[in-house]
């Protein structure tokens, strides 16, 4: 009696053993399975070297590098905004994914070389192009004279409406925000607004607040933006977004600001000088400034932390920007 049960006992092991080991096995073809599928995807968008969304209608982001082009498909030729030298050779490919319409316009969202560097490239193969940027763009670019960077051929100053195919256009210079002559692009029927190195949605501002040259015209830009009816940002960088990463953005420049009256307020340049050789203006205002940015970035990290992606890396950039701009703009 006690063999048989001891025998039982044994035979159940084993056929617990067997079914553990093929459920186990099962586990493991499933996830490799997943895996070769991942893998493939992943291989595909290697091979290309960008990535292709549509996010409206006709209306397609190409994305490689860290950069973003964006295109409209209008039925009487292609308008393409940006051509960033990490993407430049393959922009004409991924258009070809989806139209055989060739590019009738190219729309430059402002000078900087890594957003436009590759121009050169589609002008090479479809020389008849219009190229549309501010009249301040078209201006830096005469005196840079870069061969990489062709001189537009059609500029506006405040604003223009391009009707092309089936698609209207608006652009619009709402002041340098990142760049003298820098553009938003509207698309009203499709709710759709462009801007360029304005903001990249979920992160902070860039290095020394999106590198602005006038800090009232970045605070300024926000309002701006939010008074398209839109429902898709497309930024220069990153991920589309929607209204509420402009409104994020907002929200941390207008806490920076009020953090670096703050420190304009309650620092007192005799106290944060006292250790320093009178004689030495640079390390007495340097020794100032610090002072004022430590509190700023103290206020601002204590808030932000977790909120935005980036927070604690150019905070001092930011703070210090702002306060020197709240001293002399
Ligand atoms: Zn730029």
């Amino acid at each position: 009696m006690k063999s048989i049960l001891l025998l039982s006992k044994k035979y159940n092991y084993f056929r617990l053993l067997a079914v553990g080991i093929i459920i186990l096995t099962l586990i493991f073809l499933i996830s490799v399975g997943n895996l070769n599928t991942i893998l493939a995807t992943a291989a595909t968008t290697d091979e290309k070297g960008y990535d292709l969304k549509e996010v409206k209608d006709d209306v397609y982001v190409i994305s490689s590098n860290g950069y973003n082009v964006m295109f409209l498909v209008t039925g009487e030729g292609v308008v393409v905004i940006d051509a960033p030298p990490g993407i430049g050779d393959k922009i004409l490919t991924a258009i070809s994914e989806v139209t055989n319409e060739t590019i009738g316009h190219l729309i430059y969202s402002h000078s900087h070389k890594d957003h436009i560097g590759a121009t050169h490239i589609i002008f090479q193969q479809q020389p008849d192009i219009e190229i549309v940027a501010q009249n301040e763009t078209a201006d830096i670019l005469k005196m840079r004279n870069d061969p990489e960077r062709p001189i537009p051929t059609t500029t506006f100053v405040d604003n223009t409406t391009l009707t092309i195919g089936n698609k209207t256009i608006q652009l619009t210079y709402p002041g340098p925000y990142h760049q003298r002559g820098n553009i938003f692009v509207y698309v009203p029927e499709q709710k759709f607004l462009m801007a360029v190195d304005q903001l990249t949605p979920g992160e902070v501002p860039w290095k020394h607040l999106a590198a602005t040259p006038e800090v009232p015209a970045l605070i300024r830009s926000y309002d701006q933006a939010l008074a398209y009816d839109f429902d898709v940002y497309v930024p220069g960088h990153g991920e589309t977004g929607t209204k509420e990463d402009i409104k994020i953005q907002q929200e941390y420049v207008n806490d920076l600001k009020n953090n670096s009256q703050f420190s304009l307020t309650n620092v007192n340049y005799t106290e944060a000088t006292k250790n320093i050789d009178k004689q030495n203006n640079a390390a007495a205002t340097e020794a100032y400034f610090n002072a004022l940015t430590d509190i700023c970035v103290d206020r601002m990290e204590s808030k932000w932390k977790g909120k935005l992606n980036g927070v604690g890396v150019w905070t001092d950039e930011h703070c210090e920007k702002m306060i020197q701009s709240l001293r002399v703009d």
